[in-house]
This record gives structure tokens, sequence and C-alpha cells, in this order.
């Protein structure tokens, strides 16, 4: 048991698991297991079960997921042992819209006294959608601003003005083999007091070696050198003219 969600990057569903530390409901049965499975490409025939999720009955969704696991031989057994409870949420994503300012609603609008609007759909300076936190803070905010009450809600952490997270954000957002430009910084900054800005490592980073690092560095520092000189020569010539 993980609790950590696990993503079946090959499934046409694109299907996640987790398992989270049970038991998962208090009064539940030591013998009862419960898991969470939910899927991102619902309108995709299943690699297995050749039918878009929401056209699946649960068992048949539970057979998908038996597949992608490698417990198809099973299937039977598995089906009769499980329950399954699905629920369809056609509009899960849709705090992720793209919006612009005004678009949502001020958690107090301005003028109102008596009026707050909390949950996933007002506007806040810099909070993350899709979590418990933000439906709590932007209660939080409405209480405190209708009550005048005199307190503040806890800062949000800025991760997204701290470099380290971005250059972290991209190393992971590139499976882990680094960024574009990685090689060149590192080489830029070891030994500089922003050595630390980098990620410590990535998976691709050892399998280098030293010499073919500074070949690529090599390269790299030629191609801008070359590009500069044309640009020189180029720029020169007019110059004369
Ligand atoms: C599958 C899933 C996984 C998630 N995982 C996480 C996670 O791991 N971590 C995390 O922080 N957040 C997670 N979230 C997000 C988090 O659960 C929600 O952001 C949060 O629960 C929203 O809380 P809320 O009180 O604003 O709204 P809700 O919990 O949606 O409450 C709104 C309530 O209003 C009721 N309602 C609606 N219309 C009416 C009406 N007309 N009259 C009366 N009542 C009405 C609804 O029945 C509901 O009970 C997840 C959400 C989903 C769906």
């Amino acid at each position: 048991m993980t609790g950590g969600i696990i993503t079946i990057t090959d499934s046409n569903w694109l299907m996640s698991v987790t398992c989270n530390r049970q038991p998962h409901f208090p009064e539940q049965d030591d013998d009862l297991l419960v898991i969470w499975v939910y899927a991102l490409f619902m309108d995709k025939e299943g690699n297995y079960v050749k039918k878009a999720m929401p056209q699946c009955t649960g068992h048949e969704i539970l057979t998908e997921l038996s597949y992608h696991l490698g417990l198809i031989d099973d299937l039977d057994n598995i089906l009769e042992n499980t329950i399954v409870r699905t629920a369809y949420m056609p509009y899960i994503t849709s705090m992720f819209l793209p919006r612009a300012t005004g678009d949502r609603p001020q958690i107090v609008p301005n003028g109102c006294t008596n009026l707050g609007l909390v949950g996933q759909f007002v506007e806040t300076n810099n909070d993350v959608v899709f979590t418990m936190e933000t439906s709590v803070r932007t209660a939080r905010i409405a209480v405190y601003e209708l009550l005048k009450i005199n307190k503040q809600v806890p800062d949000i952490y800025p991760s997204q003005y701290d470099i380290r997270h971005l250059l972290r954000a991209g190393n992971v957002m590139n499976d882990g083999n680094g960024f574009i430009g990685e090689g060149v910084l590192r080489k830029l900054l070891t030994g500089t007091y922003y050595e630390n800005i980098l990620p410590k490592h990535h998976k691709n980073h050892d399998e280098k070696t030293d010499n073919e690092k500074s070949d690529i560095f090599h390269q790299f520092t030629q191609q801008i050198s070359e590009q500069v000189q044309q640009q020189w020569h180029v720029l020169s010539k007019k110059l004369k003219r």
C-alpha cells in the first residue's frame, strides 16, 4: 500500500490507480481493501475492453485495469470478489480552463457586505485550484472579510518565483533527463555561488563521461562563437559602406 498514484502510461484511457493507507473508511472490514481508479482519456477505446470508458460497466473497467496490471488470467476471481462503484465526472478538469481577469468573481465582490463566494471558481491571487486548501482558504477569506475579523490566512509559498523550483520542474517535465541547456548552465555555474540552484542530479547525469560533457559544451560554444563572428562580419561590412 503506497498512497502514491500510479499512472499506467500506455493505457489508452490513461488509467491511474491508488491504494491509500487502509482502512480507507473507519468502519471498514479488515479483509476489505478500498482502491481508487480513474482515467483521463475516457472517450478512447480501452486496450483490452474495446469501448469508451463511459460506455463500460464497473466490471468492464475492472477488466481493463486487471489487463494493465497483468492480472487478466485471474479475472474471474477478481470480478467475483470486487465491488465497483463508478462516478462519471465530465467536468472534473473544468477548473483548469484558461481564464482572464474578471471571468471569476472576487471572494467578496466589491460593495458586498453579506455575500461571500467560496470554493474553486473564484479569483484568488496565487492559490492553486483542485485542492482542499483553496476551498478552505477562500472560505476563511470570506469569513474574515465579511465579519471584519482582523486575521490573515497563511501565506502561500511563492515557489513559482523560485528559480530552484522552476529548474527542478523543468527537469521533471523532461522525465528526469535534464532541461534544455542544463549542461551549459551546470558548466557555467559549477564552483560559483549559484551552483546550488541546479537540481542535484538528473537521470542521465552520471551516464555521460566528463569528456562527453565537455565535448557537448565545446560544440555549443563553438556554434555560438561562429554565429557571433558571422553577425559581426555582416555588421562590420554594413558599417564600412
Ligand atoms: C477525484 C478527485 C480527487 C481529488 N483529490 C484531491 C487531493 O488529493 N487533494 C486535494 O487537496 N484536493 C483534491 N480534490 C479536490 C477537492 O476535493 C475539492 O477541491 C474540494 O473538495 C472542493 O470543496 P468545496 O467545499 O469547495 O466543494 P465540494 O466539496 O464540491 O462541495 C460542494 C457541495 O455543494 C453541494 N451542492 C451543489 N449544488 C447544491 C445546491 N444547489 N444546493 C445544495 N447543495 C449543493 C454538493 O453536493 C457538495 O456537497 C479532488 C477532487 C476530486 C473530484
